[in-house]
Parts: C-alpha cells; structure tokens; sequence
C-alpha cells in the first residue's frame, strides 16, 4: 500500500533514510517530549494523507497517567473532525501502543496504525494483552510496523540512560 499523497518525497528523500511524512513528525514529537522530561512518544493522525492531529506524551506535564501521545492525539482528532468515530483516519506512533492506546484506537474506530519501535514490556498489539486479537476487541485497524524504528529505538534508549 502506497501512502505519499503529501508530496512529501522528495522532502523525505533528502534525509538519510526516506520516513513517511506522518512518522517523520511523530518522531520530532518524541523528541520534544524528551526534553519536557517525557517518556519520548509521539504519535500524528492523518486523514487523507493530511496530518489533522498530533501529540506526544505529557503524563507528567498534565499530571494525568493516560496523557499518552495517542490518546491525546485521538482526543485532539475527534474534536477537530467533530466525530467519535475516526474510520477514515490513520495514527502514527513512535512506539508500540500499549493495552489501553491499542483499546482507545479500536474504540475510535482507527482505520489503520502504524507504529516504529516493537515495546516487549509495556506494549498491548504485539505483546502482552495483544488488544486487537481478542475476540472482545470489534474493530481492528491494519497494524504497520517496524517505519522509523532504529530513531525511535534510539531516542527511547537515550532518553532511559540519561536517567540512570
Ligand atoms: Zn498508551
């Protein structure tokens, strides 16, 4: 599946590796979050190849433990489009959603997820809880994994030895 109607190409192609659009964002996204003293996650929604939304975490700058980037950013979503359901709409994310993101995109209705870096600990598509396979989860967006992991992993990576 081709995803570039943002003529994004050839901005993409000028870096050292070409990241869609919509990844490249979430992971400067991350990368703020890493400076507020964030866990480095950032996550864009597009519609139509457009980004309408976009966030990184802020559990600690909004003292609330669900202000994860995606969750923000489908809250930001659904006020923008005016709908709780964002079927048409794709979220990207820096880092595998964990159980309760993974429940908040399929109760949005997300059509499609693309996520960069694998989370063995803490994520809930392809670990643990693995929300979209259970036979309660009714709405499964396509799962994409693995663009932009080696910046995401790195960023996650530098930002926990830091705190060490
Ligand atoms: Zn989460």
């Amino acid at each position: 599946m081709t995803i570039e109607p943002l003529g994004a190409s050839a901005h993409a192609m000028s870096r050292s590796f070409p990241l869609p659009l919509p990844m490249r964002r979430a992971l400067d996204l991350a990368a703020v979050a890493a400076e507020a003293g964030e866990v480095p996650v950032g996550a864009v929604i597009t519609l139509d190849g457009e980004i309408i939304a976009e966030a990184r975490n802020a559990m600690r700058g909004q003292v609330d433990p669900t202000a994860h980037a995606e969750m923000v950013a489908i809250r930001h979503a659904a006020t923008r489009l005016d709908t709780s359901r964002l079927d048409r709409c794709e979220l990207w994310v820096t880092l595998e959603p964990c159980a309760m993101c993974a429940a908040a995109l399929s109760l949005a209705r997300i059509g499609k997820l693309t996520f960069a870096a694998d989370d063995p600990k803490g994520g809930g598509v392809l670990h643990g809880a693995r929300v979209f396979n259970q036979p309660t989860c009714h709405h499964r967006p396509e799962v994409f994994s693995g663009i932009g992991e080696a910046e995401a992993a790195e960023q996650l990576r530098s930002f926990f030895a830091a705190r060490r």
